[in-house]
């Protein structure tokens, strides 16, 4: 029994050592066999002369180069594809994913033989700034309202999985890759263990406020198309209130005649459809944005490097 751990590295040369030093300390509580996936997604720094290095003291600890940084969705994605493991799991290589948890998990799967997956869920979110938790509050309300899939609020993608769900998730080839999306669409039986939040050990994350907003807007586009009601909806509404209003002068003029007035209203209402329509073309331009890159079929990434010759690994 092997279980592949796959972990995304973005610029974490100080991160790794450490990450494999706990994770080596778990893996001999644990008694099973580890194969490690490190994926060095364009990292700027010596993310990938550490790696080699590891390699060599591990053959067992495998890793792959990107050319460039193509994302972490793309790095888990690149890893799965290349883990061999009845058993896979999926960390960040900075600690904030507690690796002794993967005892707890372990014991659950085997515990109860209906279950899938074991995923982690964060209850609290110290150490990050309040508005971002209200945010990501709001983004998973949100979220779980208008798409299908059901994600849980707080939960990490650091989940410990058996190999059936794996190839599910490998079968969606997808090139917007929103994992949490991904996870949830699967199914499969799944449990959270739930922890406290636990900051980084060394270096620092790669997301800002602009680039949270951006990903929860991936998130609702590729897993909803409740947007694209809006236009229609909105279209409805107006049109129901454009003809209320016809009436509504046809009356009035022929009760009260003309009184040439109402230029501030006139401007109002042309500048509330005008914003609406641009707003309804830019969802539309969202989704065509999106069927734009899928159609062109390009590779989730691209590796330059690996551990490995291709028949080994
Ligand atoms: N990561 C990656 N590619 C990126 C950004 C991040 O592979 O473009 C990795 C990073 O090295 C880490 C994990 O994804 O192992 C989570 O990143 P981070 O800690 O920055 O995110 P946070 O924990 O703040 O959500
Ligand atoms: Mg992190």
């Amino acid at each position: 029994m092997t279980i592949s751990v796959v972990v995304p590295c973005f610029n974490e040369e100080e991160s790794i050592p450490l990450f494999y030093a706990e994770m080596e300390r778990v893996r001999e509580v644990m008694g099973t066999e580890f194969e490690y996936i490190f994926i060095n997604d364009g990292s700027s720094d010596n993310t990938l002369s550490v790696l080699r290095d590891l390699n060599l003291v591990n053959p067992k600890a495998h890793y792959i180069s990107f050319s460039r940084n193509f994302g972490k969705e793309a790095a888990l994605y690149a890893g799965l594809q290349h883990a061999k493991g009845n058993y896979v799991t999926v960390m960040d290589v900075d600690l904030q994913d507690p690796p002794e948890l993967l005892i707890e998990m372990k014991k659950r799967l085997d515990e109860v033989v209906e279950l899938d997956c074991v995923g982690t869920r964060r209850v609290t979110r110290e150490g990050e700034p309040p508005i971002r938790s209200f945010f990501a509050r709001m983004f998973y309300k949100l979220i779980n309202h208008i798409s299908q899939v059901e994600m849980v609020d707080g939960a990490r993608d650091f989940r410990l999985m058996r190999r059936p769900m794996v190839d599910a998730i490998l079968e969606l080839s997808e090139y917007n890759r929103f994992s949490k999306g991904i996870f949830a669409w699967v199914g499969f039986e799944t449990q959270y263990l739930e922890y406290k939040n636990v900051e980084r050990v060394a270096g620092k994350t790669s997301w800002n406020f602009w680039s949270l907003f951006k990903y929860s807007i991936e998130g609702i586009v590729n897993f909803s198309d409740a947007p694209l009601n809006i236009a229609f909806v909105g279209g409805l509404l107006s049109w129901f209130l454009a003809f209320i209003m016809v009436v509504f002068i046809v009356v009035r003029t022929l009760v009260f005649g003309d009184p040439t007035s109402g230029w501030p209203s006139l401007m109002t209402v042309i500048l509330f459809l005008g914003g609406f329509q641009l707003l309804t073309i830019g969802i539309l331009g969202k989704y065509i944005g999106k069927i734009f890159m899928e159609t062109k079929k390009r590779p989730v990434y691209v590796i330059k490097e690996k551990s490995d010759n291709e028949k080994l690994f």
